[in-house]
């Protein structure tokens, strides 16, 4: 058998379809344009290309954009002072703080410091408290992807058994939250899991969100499984590969490749919360 590719460009083209539409309707309403703001400290190469492509989805959509820019030598509270202005900013709809932050700023310090909401990355507290606790909020972009991926290829999630490999603040935590809010069983796995290959032939529907080359293997693989594959590797020749062998793909029913799969559907998530933030703070 061969899975199902579950194409991430195609759930994503959707996803900017519907925020187009959205913004279009404020604008012709005379609505403010929804506007993206992304804090950048310091010279990432990664993090220059995430922004740009992050702008260039934001442009397709027409939510403008701004970027804000420190220097790698930026302290906490400078970074905290830029974030608090754009708090106040009425034109910003959302911000965005482009991690990773230099070491000597201190991550949580900068997250809880964005006004929760223009929390478009959906890792203020607040917004994951109101997730733990089922209430409306701002949800992690690659989670919230995963599921709309699920949704989009129809596969059942209600009453299954879902693995999800795993369990950072950023992916891990918030996929198996939206899991069991759609009554799934989850469990949850991490590198202290006991023969981890016995419970990921458990699942259903296979999230892995680890961040280790090709780490799930075929026979890890219920026949017909969902597999979800978040991991984003360099291989040796340089290429991006996934945390799930290929070979996966000989035996379970859906697959979500990498390069293609939860990138492109989590930048689409992100132009669809600032998209709602601007909505939820200035309703039409
Ligand atoms: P992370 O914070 O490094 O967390 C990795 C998790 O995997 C941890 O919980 C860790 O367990 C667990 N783990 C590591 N090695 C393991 C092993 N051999 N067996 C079982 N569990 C293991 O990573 P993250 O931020 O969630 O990201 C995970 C991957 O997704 C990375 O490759 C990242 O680049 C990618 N990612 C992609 C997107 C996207 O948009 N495509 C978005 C976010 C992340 P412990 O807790 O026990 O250490």
């Amino acid at each position: 058998m061969s899975a199902i590719r579950i194409d991430g460009d195609r759930v994503a083209a959707g996803v900017l379809a519907e925020v187009a539409a959205r913004v279009e309707a404020r604008v012709g309403a005379g609505l403010p344009r929804p506007h993206l703001a992304a804090v950048l400290v310091g010279q990432n190469p990664a993090s220059e290309t995430y922004v740009r492509l992050k702008r260039r989805e934001a442009e397709r959509v027409g939510i403008g954009t701004s970027d804000h820019r420190l220097p790698a030598s930026a302290t906490t509270a400078e970074v905290v002072a830029l974030v608090e202005s754009l708090n106040r900013d009425p034109e910003v709809s959302g911000i965005l703080v482009q991690q990773p932050l230099p070491p000597q700023v201190e991550v949580e310090a900068v997250v809880a410091a964005v006004d929760p909401t223009k929390d478009v990355d959906g890792f203020h507290p607040l917004n994951a408290g109101r997730l733990l606790l089922g209430q409306p909020g701002l949800v992690a972009c690659t989670p919230a992807g995963i599921i709309r991926m699920l949704d989009e290829y129809e596969v059942p999630i209600e009453g299954r058994r879902a693995v999800v490999v795993g369990r950072s603040n950023i992916v891990g935590k918030p996929v198996t939250l939206l899991l069991l809010q759609r009554h799934a069983t989850v469990t949850v796995c991490h590198t202290r899991t006991v023969d981890l290959p016995a419970v990921c032939r458990e699942a259903d529907i296979l999230v892995a969100a680890v961040g280790r080359l090709g780490l799930i293997r075929a026979d890890w693989v219920r026949p017909g499984a969902a597999v979800i594959d978040v991991g984003v590797n360099r291989r040796d020749d340089g290429r991006l590969g996934g945390d799930v062998d290929p070979a996966v793909a000989e035996v379970a029913g859906w697959l979500s490749p990498v390069p293609g799969g939860v990138g492109p559907v989590t930048r689409a998530m992100l132009m669809a919360n600032t998209c709602r933030a601007e909505e939820a703070r200035r309703p039409g």
